[in-house]
């Protein structure tokens, strides 16, 4: 058979048989970018519906456009996070930003996916898809040579990350958290957190290399990926009272904006901004969902980029009631002017928010809401 027979057949792989396949990689010095055709047409030919249920996820609407579903990926409920967009064949998800890799790098097309539902590697994502085609994709060493591709531009893609890593965020283990979780948090518990509150945030305990128990909260960044966990020291004051597990650049974070963006819309864009975790917690305890940490007293460039990023309308600084937060809400009130709206709620007498009750604290928040 020709070369030109066998490339055709091959492009129009239905019911290729092995030895054809095989046939083509060896026959032709260009067999590495045959098979990386074959893989591109496998992605164009699998049914997106058929995949999606076969993947298990609920389809929520489906038009010409784009599926919606909620993400099996992360198993959120929200019945649109999930979109796969037809004309480009790639998914995303908006809640999580599941697309993303722990390594920054963005890996959406329908073989990724296969790879990321089943935690499953390349070859059997690709075997995956041929079955649910009714395509034969027995051509072995054709995938492995893929595989070798994909793990190449993997470690291409980890060298560039290396050199920017100042711009990435690194992704720690979620085991960690977990095993934390199970311990408890008497600590904030008995400062009055309410322990739901505690546990929605997956606060818990540990002990540090020095036998110091710590209270431990996890920092999640604006896709919800774990960024460090921070260990407040549970034995009283004395520093460093906070450690941070993992470090991490916190002026590129904002606590808690993960969980607010579910709120964004339900609160017409509305975001409280508070100085710490404390705070945070007491202001969802009382009932505003849509707040966000700053982690110290001036919003940074990094934060207001991430409000814009999503579309905030108004940020209303509520930072300690001292001296040093009034002036963090002028200097944030500064830095916000020309991107988004900003509003003070003012605290009296020294307090910060998780001084004042429930009642007063909600009382306080509902005269801007
Ligand atoms: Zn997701």
């Amino acid at each position: 058979m020709g070369k030109e027979v066998l490339w055709h057949l091959f492009w129009y792989g239905f019911n290729c048989d092995k030895v054809l396949i095989t046939a083509v990689t060896t026959f032709t010095a260009q067999g590495k970018l045959m098979a990386n055709a074959s893989i591109e047409r496998l992605k164009e030919l699998v049914d997106p519906m058929s995949l999606l249920t076969a993947l298990g996820f609920s389809v929520y609407y489906d038009n010409q456009d784009e599926i919606r579903a909620p993400c099996v990926l992360h198993g959120g409920d929200n019945k649109t996070a999930f979109c796969f967009r037809k004309a480009v064949r790639r998914f995303y998800c908006y809640s999580r930003g599941c697309e993303v890799d722990s390594s920054g790098e963005i890996n959406n097309d329908i073989v990724s996916l296969v790879m990321k539902v089943n935690r499953c590697s390349f070859i059997e994502a690709v075997r995956f898809l041929g079955q649910l085609s009714g395509i034969d994709v027995g051509f072995g060493e054709v995938c492995e040579e893929d595989e070798r591709y994909a793990k190449k531009r993997k470690d291409t893609s980890k060298f560039i990350e290396g050199i920017t890593a100042s711009s990435t965020l690194e992704e720690i283990d979620e085991s960690v958290v977990k095993s934390y979780v199970s311990n408890g948090c008497s600590y904030f518990i008995n400062k009055g957190i309410q322990r739901h509150v505690l546990d929605f945030f997956e606060v818990g305990t540990m002990h540090d290399e020095f036998g110091i128990e710590r209270a431990t909260i996890p920092i999640r960044d604006d896709y919800g990926r774990l960024v460090s966990i921070s260990g407040r020291r549970t034995d009283g004051n004395e520093e460093p009272r906070y450690k941070l597990l993992k470090n991490f650049k916190k002026r590129k974070v904002l606590y808690g904006l993960n969980a607010a963006l579910e709120y964004r819309d339900a609160y017409g864009g509305n975001i409280i901004l508070v100085e710490g975790f404390k705070a945070l917690w007491h202001v969802v305890s009382c009932g505003f969902p849509n707040v966000a940490a700053v982690m110290g007293r001036v919003i940074t460039q990094d934060q207001i980029n991430l409000l814009v990023k999503y579309g905030f309308s108004c940020a209303f600084l509520l930072l300690d009631g001292d001296e040093k937060g009034r002036e963090g809400m002028s200097r944030s009130k500064e830095l916000l002017k020309g991107k988004i709206d900003s509003k003070f709620i003012y605290l009296q007498d020294n307090k910060s928010p998780d001084d004042l009750s429930l009642v007063d604290l909600f009382d306080l928040i509902s005269l801007f809401f």
